[in-house]
């Protein structure tokens, strides 16, 4: 599978290398399902607007949106907490980063995921800085049942800390809140036993590259992130 893996995306290294090359630096955001990656890179991009984004669960959704057959596909594995073949998702991030023009800094959420995503990545680009969340499990159950969505928008509430206006309404649209699928606890448990066996070993992988931030809110953990992105340096 590895082997594999590597030897398709061999054929574009070239390419990537000249991407490389044009970037100062590649972040990672790596923490458990629903432990406010996302949150916390949104925040990043806000300080620091160099970045790009590169959020695989986002890319996910947009293709599940759109109806397409990469969607189709997606949908059902997403919804019951597993994980995407390898080869699928490093298709996706390939063709991204090629599109995405120079942008100063990457930042990549939710990718890689498991060994054979982080090595064929490593053929790519280099991962400069892993910024791994620490946050425990309890929480993030806890927070995956707050979090509900306007469908049409994809704004993103939650009742405990930013709920809308009108309990279950998106107070911009009017229409009904709903829940993601994989937010249901059964997928949420479900996602941390992947998390657990596939994505956790990756945090051994990139070794001294990995600074923890631990905390229960989003403010909590991003303050220490925003001080550390400013020591190391954009
Ligand atoms: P979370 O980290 O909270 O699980 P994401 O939005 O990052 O949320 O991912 C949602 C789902 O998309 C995952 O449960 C998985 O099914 C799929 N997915 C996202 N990124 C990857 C990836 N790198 N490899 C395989 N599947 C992925």
């Amino acid at each position: 599978m590895l082997s594999r893996t590597s030897l398709q995306i061999g054929r574009t290294t070239a390419r990537c290398v000249s991407l490389q090359q044009r970037r100062s630096a590649t972040y990672l955001i790596l923490g458990k399902p629903g432990g406010g990656k996302g949150t916390i890179s949104k925040k990043i991009l806000k300080s620091f607007p160099s970045f790009l984004h590169l959020s695989t669960g986002d890319l996910l959704r947009e293709e599940v949106n759109s109806g397409s057959e990469l969607g189709k596909k997606a949908k059902d594995i997403m919804s019951t907490g597993a994980l995407l073949p390898d080869q699928i998702i490093l298709d996706l991030v390939q063709s991204t980063i090629s599109k995405s023009g120079s942008p100063k800094n990457l930042l990549l959420d939710g990718f890689p995921r498991t060994l054979a995503q982080a090595s064929s990545l490593d053929e790519m680009l280099k991962v400069d800085h892993v910024i791994a969340l620490d946050v425990p499990d309890q929480t993030i159950i806890e927070r995956t049942s707050d979090r509900w969505l306007s469908q049409s928008t994809n704004r993103v509430y939650s009742y405990s800390y930013d709920p809308p206006k009108v309990k279950g309404i998106c107070d911009d649209t009017g229409e009904e809140l709903i829940q993601r699928e994989d937010d249901k606890p059964e997928s949420v448990l479900k996602r941390l036993d992947t998390y657990r066996a596939e994505t956790a070993p990756l945090n051994e992988y990139y070794g001294d590259r990995v600074e923890v931030f631990e905390g229960e809110t989003s403010d909590v953990i991003f303050e220490q992130v925003e001080k550390f992105v400013k020591g190391v340096g954009e």
